[in-house]
């Protein structure tokens, strides 16, 4: 299936930058990541707004309502140190997702064709939109810091709207496979965080005695823009706080994380530099304005509290030479963006522009027909070709 596969890939980027054999060779694109490329001024980022939301319960099937949101529960601020077992119930009371199964943009997708008719915006908006998981922006966002794990992004045009799907690296494929007993119940253990911080209705307590079942997930759809770049995105909000002095979304959202305690000034820089980098990131984008983190002791309970303010994160990092620069972050999203508009030029949901990624190297291009990297389902195809004829494709010997 792989008509086109490779065409423009990495392979001829070095015929492209000499100029190749052929006068006529282009250079084939690629995007650099160095940070000091993207420092500058920060760039234009529209207060991210919410669309909508849909849930997806224990059996891991879509709603269109808020079912699976949570309300956030936190234990009363002056009462006794905090003693929360993250171990417990592990592993009888752990339903973890299937993580073999790809659901690509599937449940976005949905939410979208029962949405579009009500998108604001204005006529064409979708169309100049770029549609993806607000985890795929959180990645593209932090890559210029980035050390250890590259990325794969499959890109399609459809109705002029630019569709963005992850493809798990090979390398992430066989990490997850192998993944170390540890590392799978320390998995466990930030999500029973959340099952001691949040109630299931305003103003209920947490029970911690269910099981914890990743199937489950509310999240809510932003729209935002970044540059010339609308957006529109999905993310997993952990809960909403009932008591927050706004109620509108996503002011009132909180997002839950779990750390190691820390001991020394060394400890708390290197958690500025690295895992701060990614909770700023992940919140930013949507504009969920507060993280609440538990810190737990070596046997796994978590021991203390402290919000970070996203609008904060960067002033605790700020003196630090080697730390990170939230415009670097902006700015190359943007630039990654524009490089995905430009390459993308065809409107056609079968033909895929994979964007790859290895720390020290630019995002280089390869294009793909069909199977296996499309990732826009036919059903969603066809509803929105059906309302919105395109003229026919010419024929293609892979359909
Ligand atoms: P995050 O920011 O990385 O947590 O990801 P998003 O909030 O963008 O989540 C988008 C969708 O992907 C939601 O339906 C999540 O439940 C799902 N999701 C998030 N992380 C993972 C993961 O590690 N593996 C799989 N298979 N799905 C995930
Ligand atoms: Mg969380």
């Amino acid at each position: 299936m792989e008509s086109q596969g490779a065409k423009r890939g990495a392979g001829e980027l070095k015929d492209g930058v000499t100029g190749g054999p052929s006068k006529r060779s282009r250079p084939a694109p690629s995007l650099p990541t160095e940070a000091s490329l993207y420092a500058g001024p920060f760039p234009f980022y529209r207060r991210p707004s919410e669309l909508g939301c849909f849930s997806l319960d224990a059996e891991r099937r879509y709603h269109g309502d808020s079912r699976a949101l949570r309300y956030f529960a936190p234990p009363p601020a002056h009462g006794s140190a905090p003693d929360f077992d993250l171990r417990e119930g592990y592993p009888e009371r752990y339903r973890p997702r299937n993580e073999e199964i790809r659901e690509g943009l599937d449940h976005l997708l949905r939410w979208l064709l029962e949405h579009r008719g009500q998108l604001e915006g204005g006529p064409g908006w979708l169309a100049g939109a770029v549609v993806t998981w607000r985890g795929h922006l959180t990645k593209l966002l932090t890559t210029p810091y980035e050390l250890r794990e590259g990325w794969q992004l499959a890109a399609s045009r459809l109705q002029g709207t630019l569709y963005l799907s992850e493809v798990e690296t090979p390398a992430a494929r066989a990490q997850r496979l192998t993944r170390p007993p540890l590392l799978r119940e320390l998995m466990y253990m930030g999500y029973k965080f959340e099952q001691y911080m949040c109630a299931d209705t305003p103003g209920g307590s947490p029970d911690p005695s269910g099981e914890v079942n990743t199937n489950v997930a509310f999240c809510s759809v932003f729209r935002s823009r970044l540059g010339t770049h609308p957006l529109l995105f999905s993310g997993e909000v952990d809960c909403i706080d009932p008591k927050a002095p706004s109620t509108q979304p996503p002011a009132c959202y909180v997002e839950l994380k779990t750390s190691k305690e820390m001991h020394s000034p060394g400890q708390w820089k290197s958690f500025y530099r690295h895992k701060l980098l990614k909770w700023w990131a992940q919140s930013f984008l949507p504009g969920v304005p507060r993280v609440v983190a538990g810190f737990r002791d070596p046997e796994g309970s978590v021991r203390s509290f402290r919000t970070f303010p996203t609008m904060e994160m960067f002033e605790l990092i700020r003196s630090d030479r080697e730390g990170w620069n939230p415009s670097v972050c902006m700015n190359f999203c943007a630039a990654f963006l524009s490089f995905a508009q430009s390459t993308v030029t065809q409107d056609d949901p079968r033909l895929v522009h994979l964007f790859s990624w290895e720390p020290g190297g630019p995002v280089t291009v390869s294009v793909h027909h069909g199977a296996p990297y499309a990732f826009l389902p036919t059903w969603y195809v066809e509803a929105v070709t059906q309302n919105f004829p395109s003229p026919p494709k010419t024929s293609c010997p892979e359909d």
